[in-house]
């Protein structure tokens, strides 16, 4: 079964950073994706700029080279490539400078969707955005794509928001939040909200508790000097994280619209508790062997960031006042995952005697690997001798459920730049949502720091510091175990 394609209308789309790391790994590769499926019209242009002395025809051999290195080979097709970069240009362009920018302007067309994405590092955000204005590139309806990190803390968000708001409209402000362009967390809210079997135990009554994990196995080894002055708490948890918790925690919005869903994320977060000291782990992965501990990957012998953090949140509105929410994400952990689990209560008395055992339900949403929804249930072991009850997982893995070409889906900046094009901000961040949920992390922040307690050790590919599995065993709980596998 063949997924549908809706081509996009034609459009100019700027890549400022476009020869960086991010452009080359992700957004050139997710445009050749879309173009192969057939989604980008003949109409388009993309425009990559940054500072390096190149041609069109130097960029285009980068962007064949991006392709060749970062798209399955199976949909490498030369003659699809070679088309495909037709659509490819390059500016000289700098975001502080006047270099570019006349150029950039000749390249732009009237009278088509354009679109500028911002995958440059956050200080030249503003430059950016105020330079567009300057030179009366912002049109009315073009759209801009911010990157992550969207601030700092609350204080250097709001000076970036109004940096933006003075030069486009917020209806025309994406910014990007890659799990949100996951497949897996789409289904989430049609599991949710497309059907009656879930809805009615969503809620503190049957609900025991929540796990939200984002587990790596890779330190942080080339991106030191970023990562050391923000951390897991930063870098995950006020954002990715943070959506996640909204999307399972939310209200159903009134229709699947940009403004009625973050309306009922802002609503979560604002409902959020402070976490206190004894509800939070932070952790520092050690040396092993040859694998180099954290402090040695930022190369500061003294640091306090932590490359791990557990942490329980409470949420106080009548849905989930009882339910904890427990938050955990780590560099240099067992394998790379990314789930959520929502662990519902046991059943109030078990007719089977002790031999049944009594265990909650668990419904596993798996962002990656193997993304997929797994719902274990508890049924009778097969054959004679009395009743043995097994938890056996229904499994609603797309690549088994749906067959193999509908489990091919979409990279999340694939959907996500496609969504920019076609004007659908629903999966992208409001200006209030980033600053609600820094006004959540900064105080958090801020008490760890006065306390100047140092992270605890862990071993790299353990699953985190042990007191972070006693944030769960106190309650009689158990994190799920990291691991491939769902
Ligand atoms: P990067 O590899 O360092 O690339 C930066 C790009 O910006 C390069 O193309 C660079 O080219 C250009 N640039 C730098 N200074 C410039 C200037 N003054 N004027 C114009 N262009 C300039 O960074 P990246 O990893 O791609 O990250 C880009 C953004 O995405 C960052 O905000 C980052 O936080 C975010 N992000 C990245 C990833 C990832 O996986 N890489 C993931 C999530 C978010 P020149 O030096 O030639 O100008």
């Amino acid at each position: 079964m063949a997924s549908r394609v809706i081509p996009v209308d034609p459009f100019d789309l700027v890549i400022f950073g476009g020869t960086g790391d991010l452009a080359c790994r992700k957004i050139i590769p997710g445009l050749y994706r879309r173009y192969l499926a057939g989604q980008i019209p003949p109409g388009a242009r993309i425009i990559g700029a940054a500072r390096a002395d190149l041609g069109h025809d130097a960029y285009r051999e980068m962007v064949r080279a991006a392709i060749r290195d970062h798209v399955s080979e199976n949909k490498q097709i030369p003659e699809t490539v070679a088309t495909f970069v037709e659509h490819i240009h390059y500016v000289q362009l700098d975001a502080r400078g006047v270099t570019g920018w006349k150029e950039l302007g000749g390249l732009l067309r009237k009278g088509v969707i354009r679109a500028f994405y911002f995958s440059v590092g956050p200080g030249l955000f503003a430059d950016l955005a105020e330079r567009l204005v300057q030179h009366g590139l912002n049109s009315a309806g073009a759209r801009v794509v911010v990157e992550k990190p969207f601030g700092h803390d609350l204080q250097s968000a709001r000076e970036l928001n109004a940096v933006l708001a003075r030069c486009f409209d917020e209806h025309h402000i994406y910014r990007i939040d890659h799990y949100l362009g996951k497949e897996t967390v789409q289904n989430l809210m049609v599991v949710r909200f497309g059907n009656t079997l879930f809805e009615p135990l969503w809620n503190a009554r049957y609900v025991d508790h929540i796990q939200i994990t984002v587990a790596e196995t890779v330190g942080v080894a080339g991106r030191g000097e970023y990562y050391d002055r923000a951390g897991a708490m930063r870098d995950m948890v006020q954002n990715h994280m943070m959506q996640l918790l909204c999307l399972i925690a939310m209200e159903p919005p009134s229709m699947f619209a940009a403004d009625a869903v973050r309306d009922e994320k802002l609503k979560v977060i604002r409902a959020l508790d402070p976490v206190s000291a004894g509800d939070l782990v932070r952790g520092q992965y050690t040396r092993k062997g040859d694998i180099p501990s954290y402090r040695e990957d930022v190369d500061n012998p003294d640091s306090l960031t932590e490359s791990f953090i557990a942490l329980k949140a409470h949420i106080s509105n009548w849905r989930w006042t009882g339910t904890p929410f427990y938050l955990r994400t780590g560099k240099r952990l067992k394998a790379r995952v990314s789930e959520i689990a929502v662990v519902f209560k046991k059943p109030p008395h078990s007719i089977f005697g002790r031999q049944g055992g009594r265990s909650g339900n668990m419904l596993v949403i798996r962002l990656q690997p193997n993304e997929g929804i797994v719902l274990n249930v508890t049924i009778k072991e097969p054959g004679p001798g009395g009743m043995r009850l097994i938890e056996v997982p229904l499994d609603m893995s797309f690549a088994e459920t749906l067959g193999e070409d509908r489990a091919d889906i979409p990279d999340a900046y694939e959907r996500l730049i496609m969504d920019v094009i076609r004007g659908n901000q629903t999966l992208f961040m409001r200006g209030d949502e980033v600053e609600a949920a820094w006004a959540w992390t900064d105080p958090v922040i801020a008490a760890w720091e006065e306390s100047g307690n140092e992270p605890l050790p862990y071993e790299p590919f353990s699953s985190g510091p042990e007191d972070a599995l006693m944030l769960m065993h106190r309650k009689g709980r158990r994190w799920r175990e990291i691991a491939d596998e769902l």
